[in-house]
């Protein structure tokens, strides 16, 4: 069984948490970088980037969690999590963790748009997945070599895969749907790590 860690600084914690273990795998809130020996793979929540950026800052974070993928744990960055990832943010903003090669683009689809869902066809998936956006972000640039993308929304990647990362502009947490963390947990079976 694995365990799998939901970064609890701020956001959208619970909700992972317990999608998580109706998947049967363990659950774990990370408040702590010691908590980071106990776990198999990462969620990064949405909530506020920026936010979220300064308190891993703070308490050692950032330094922890390179050092968590540097041994090809799996991380899953969700809307702000997917910030969080980046390499680079568009505007000039310094990035976070700067693990991913992709360039995100925060607040995309307009401040005035708070959330919506769209029905978003995923490859490989025969059903669509209804995704909520919130203040989501997208990905404007990425590497294509090393990238893989997974879905798209008006022509902007939202759903993407590197090695052992995986980045998503919206809320899977909020849905029943639980066919992304099932492509997440699959990715640490898969032994990409
Ligand atoms: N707009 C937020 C940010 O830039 C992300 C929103 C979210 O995670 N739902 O950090």
């Amino acid at each position: 069984q694995f365990t799998v860690g939901v970064l609890a600084l701020q956001g959208a914690v619970s909700e992972h948490l317990q999608q998580i273990e109706k998947l049967g795998a363990k659950a774990v809130a990370v408040k702590n970088c010691a908590q980071l020996n106990e776990i198999d793979a990462i969620v990064l929540p949405g909530g506020e980037s920026t936010a979220i950026g300064k308190l891993m800052r703070n308490s050692g974070f950032i330094d922890a969690i390179r050092d968590f993928s540097q041994q090809e744990k799996p991380i899953f960055g969700t809307c702000a999590g997917m910030i969080l990832l980046a390499k680079h943010i568009e505007g000039g903003e310094p990035s976070h963790l700067g693990l991913m090669d992709i360039v995100v683009q925060r607040n995309a689809f307009g401040r005035q748009v708070e959330s919506f869902q769209a029905s978003l066809s995923v490859q490989d998936w025969d059903q669509p997945f209804p995704a909520v956006f919130i203040r989501a972000p997208y990905i404007t640039r990425f590497n294509e070599s090393a990238v893989e993308k997974l879905a798209e929304f008006e022509g902007n990647v939202v759903l993407a895969k590197q090695g052992h990362l995986l980045a998503c502009a919206f809320h899977p947490e909020l849905t029943a749907d639980l066919r992304i963390m099932r492509l997440f947990l699959e990715m640490i079976k898969s032994g990409c790590r």
